[in-house]
């Protein structure tokens, strides 16, 4: 059975003891929430201070990235197992923004999977398609391609770990969000991409959408066969969004 995941990647946002604050709010307001699994992504530098709050709790930590060596002279990075001995057990990957600001690309992007795999961390990939790309109806040929690049290449064992987010660029902090019948055609596209190669494993595997997802449009969006969850970036820096979206399955 798959899991219903709902992961908060808080970007480039929150002062240390403001990430904190809302780490602790959102532990004492998920007690209710049952059946989702919840994921907090904040900075790098937020990391341990964060792993202290969510301590005892039902919500688990992530990265919202990591280097794709193991170890040495790469200043300015930071190690699968560095994030790991945090205590993070999520790591976010591929999102859009690093593959456009930071030239991410699929070969990196491999060595950054193999490197989470090595440190026992569950990567969130990220796959999507531009706005001119949807205009062109090439959504399905440019995730397809994502895929095929990169998660194709791993084990049946590591892809049983991963999870997936559909996160349309075009909807990221946009405000615009994708319908619930466009989310829904695209995760069914997605899952029979995997099928190809892993099988009846695709049917395991939570695949979330990331958009503009808010406490008024979850709802619809969750309500999908194929929807597993969102990965929520703007409103998942106020607890009382993010726990109403966790709670609108
Ligand atoms: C994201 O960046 O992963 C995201 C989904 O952002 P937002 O919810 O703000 O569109």
């Amino acid at each position: 059975m798959r899991k219903k995941i709902v992961a908060g990647n808080w970007k480039m946002n929150t002062s240390v003891s403001k990430g904190e604050q809302l780490a602790a709010e959102i532990v004492e307001k998920s007690k209710d929430v049952e059946g989702v699994v919840l994921v907090v992504a904040p900075p790098f530098t937020h990391l341990t201070k964060v792993a202290d709050k969510l301590n005892g709790s039902q919500v688990a930590l992530s990265a919202q990235n990591c280097a794709a060596e193991t170890s040495g002279a790469y200043t300015g990075e930071v190690a699968a197992s560095m994030v790991a001995d945090t205590g993070a057990k999520y790591c976010i990957l591929g999102h859009s923004e690093r593959r456009e600001y930071y030239g991410e690309t699929d070969e990196t992007l491999n060595k950054k999977l193999a490197q989470c795999f090595a440190n026992n961390l569950i990567p969130v990939f990220c796959v999507g398609e531009k706005l001119a790309e949807r205009e062109n109806e090439r959504h399905f040929e440019v995730v397809k391609t994502q895929l095929y690049n990169t998660v194709f290449n791993l084990s049946d064992e590591d892809f049983g770990k991963v999870v997936i987010a559909y996160e349309p660029v075009w909807a990221i902090g946009t405000g615009k969000t994708a319908t619930p019948d466009q989310a829904q055609e695209i995760h069914a596209f997605i899952r029979k991409t995997l099928a190809e190669k892993f099988g009846a494993k695709a049917d395991d595997t939570s695949i979330l959408y990331g958009g503009s997802c808010n406490p008024a449009n979850a709802k619809s969006l969750f309500a999908n066969a194929d929807v597993d969850g969102g990965l929520i970036g703007g409103a998942s820096l106020k607890s009382d969004d993010f726990i109403a979206i966790a709670k609108s399955f």
